[in-house]
């Protein structure tokens, strides 16, 4: 199991560097934002799409949200994806990447299709469960 998560995050590291480096980056901007006001056009963009929401000592990217009351969706961070896939994948019963990236949609903002697949593709149920098809099929 542990093999699993590592194996996928390597990959996902692959995947998500350069977004890694972009949400460190979107979070500094915002809180300066914050601090000093927007100034470019830039910056009312960064305004009108994101806001930082405070989680004890945790800054966290959150999609902007329409009034205080509404739901709000998480910008997952390279070290909950796997979790926020495995929750939403089991959720459905270990469907297909279309059924877990909707599931996971529902509270995550910028989760991928691709990182569902690649998560499913790791996952140990699902092949298990494949291969008793393929069984299945042919006994
Ligand atoms: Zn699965």
């Amino acid at each position: 199991m542990s093999d699993f998560k590592e194996q996928f995050e390597q990959k996902l590291d692959n995947l998500l560097q350069s977004r890694k480096e972009k949400r460190a980056q979107w979070i500094a901007q915002l809180l300066k934002i914050e601090k000093e006001g927007p100034k470019t056009s830039d910056d009312y963009n960064m305004k009108k799409r994101f806001e930082i929401l405070r989680v004890g000592d945790d800054d966290r990217l959150i999609r902007k949200r329409k009034g205080l009351l509404t739901e709000f969706k998480f910008i997952v961070c390279f070290e909950e994806v796997h979790q926020a896939i495995s929750v939403a994948h089991s959720a459905v019963g270990h469907g297909g990447e279309k059924k877990t990236f909707k599931e996971g949609q529902k509270k995550w903002a910028n989760l991928t299709m691709q990182c569902c697949q690649m998560f499913i593709s790791f996952c140990i149920e699902c092949q298990r469960r494949k291969n008793v098809e393929y069984i299945k099929v042919w006994w």
